[in-house]
């Protein structure tokens, strides 16, 4: 009977050694190498206070104000990333963010982030100019912003406006593939009737969200095209 305690008892304390162990060596949340999870970086542009105590809201045309619409596009991705199995951060929750430009980029460093993804809206001194652009930096960003561009265009019905390669601060102190996204033009009157629809903010949030998993994924072949349900979480 002591005997059989003896085993138990050791059998049960190796199992707990193996099991912190592994608990140890592979955290389920922050380990990328597994596959587990991936991180995002989301940056809902502007939002910061301007050297003179005022906030900078971006572009306002019709009143709307760039700042509202690119904040409820972010919180929607944040959580399309989260059910695709993705940690996503946002720069900002609110109407205003204590985070600079740099600042902002340097979180992906912080968090070991796989990706930075900033959220606009374009404007222009008339109405006439439509549709989407995504902006990048460097060289490994490219693949992605042209993934991002394509697909969001096809998806949304968005003119083209192209990948534009542009040394904006987000871009360059990101120290992970970053993107900007300007996703349509405030100062067009029939692109701010849409950019301001519900529907259509969801329906960016997923594509976006799409978008960011296929490429995490390493599929970001338009001809091999991935599952929307797709998870990195294996
Ligand atoms: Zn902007």
């Amino acid at each position: 009977m002591t005997l059989i305690l003896i085993v138990a008892l050791l059998f049960s304390s190796c199992a707990f050694i193996v099991w912190s162990f592994s608990k140890f060596h592979h955290p389920a949340r922050f380990d990328n190498n597994l596959g587990r999870h991936f991180i995002a970086i989301i940056d809902a542009g502007h939002g910061a206070f301007t050297h003179f105590g005022l906030l900078d809201e971006g572009a306002t045309r019709y009143g709307v104000k760039e700042a509202d619409v690119a904040i409820a596009i972010a919180k929607k991705l944040q959580k399309e990333l989260e059910r695709r199995g993705w940690i996503a951060i946002t720069t900002r929750d609110g109407d205003f963010t204590p985070f600079g430009l740099i600042e902002r980029a340097r979180l992906s460093s912080l968090v070991n982030a796989d990706v930075f993804v900033s959220i606009h809206l374009n404007s222009y001194r008339n109405g006439k100019p439509h549709g989407l652009s995504v902006h990048y930096w460097s060289e490994e960003s490219r693949p992605l912003a042209k993934l991002m561009q394509t697909r969001l265009c096809r998806t949304l019905g968005l003119k083209d406006r192209g990948v534009v390669r542009q040394p904006l601060t987000v871009l360059t102190w990101a120290s992970v593939p970053a993107i900007l996204i300007e996703l349509g033009f405030i100062s067009n009157p029939a692109e701010v009737r849409r950019l301001t629809n519900t529907k259509f903010q969801d329906k960016a949030a997923k594509a976006m969200a799409d978008t960011l998993t296929m490429w995490a994924c390493g599929r970001c072949d338009e001809s091999t095209p991935c599952s929307p349900s797709i998870r990195p979480t294996r």
